[in-house]
């Protein structure tokens, strides 16, 4: 289904969730990061710290006790989901760090607009996919019936109406969306860029304005 290479990646799931961790990223319900080019995350739980810190680490994958616990089919997508960003990331990096950006930003640009987060192509791409995974375990109506429910959460509303029409095999060309969105809001996007690289020491290396003039991820980061 999802072929996992067999070095450099750890998994846990953790018997712990830190919904109040300073840490937001031990807020969410699961992550992928990639050790090898971001670094450990120095604010983590020690025993989480202790992985990433293994020379071995590249890649580390936490999914929270929450969705260890949850149904079958909502872990069975919420891994999935990480399973892909990491997949992702192993075959094009530079598409990882453009999607963790417009994660952090998207919303902040036309604070008029509602966004989702299912509006950015690469956690579309994950969503996607996790479909794909679900249906293929517990078959379509059962994969179904778990995104109308998930719908009946109004904060999930308009993703489960997005999710109910993919059809996972479609060709979806992340990379092509991805840069339309980035360069469709260029001028606002490299504002905050700026601002992020300047307060935060974040994204300093990312050159939307060079990506958008070559309309590639090829050597553009
Ligand atoms: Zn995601």
């Amino acid at each position: 289904m999802m072929k996992i290479p067999a070095d450099g990646i750890y998994i846990l799931f953790d018997d712990s969730d830190y919904e109040d961790h300073p840490n937001a990223i031990f807020r969410k319900q699961a992550f992928h990061m990639n050790i090898k080019v971001g670094g450990v995350e120095e604010m983590s739980p020690e025993h989480i710290l202790a992985i990433m810190d293994k020379p071995d680490c590249e890649h580390f994958v936490w999914v929270s006790k929450r969705i260890g616990k949850s149904e079958h089919i909502h872990f069975a997508w919420v891994y999935s989901h990480e399973l892909q960003h990491l997949l992702r990331d192993i075959s094009c990096h530079k598409l990882s760090i453009v999607g963790h950006f417009l994660n952090v930003t998207y919303g902040l640009i036309d604070p008029k607009v509602t966004r989702y987060y299912i509006d950015i192509p690469t956690e579309f791409d994950c969503d996607r996919r996790a479909k794909g995974i679900v249906t293929e375990i517990f078959g379509q109506e059962k994969c179904d019936r778990h995104i109308l429910n998930q719908g009946q959460n109004p904060d999930r509303k308009d993703w489960a109406e997005r999710m109910q029409d993919v059809e996972p095999s479609a060709l979806f060309d992340v990379e092509r969306e991805t840069l339309d969105l980035l360069c469709q809001h260029k001028e606002p996007f490299k504002a905050q860029q700026r601002y992020l690289c300047k307060e935060e020491g974040m994204f300093c290396d990312l050159d939307i304005e060079e990506i958008c003039a070559k309309r590639s991820l090829g050597n553009a980061i």
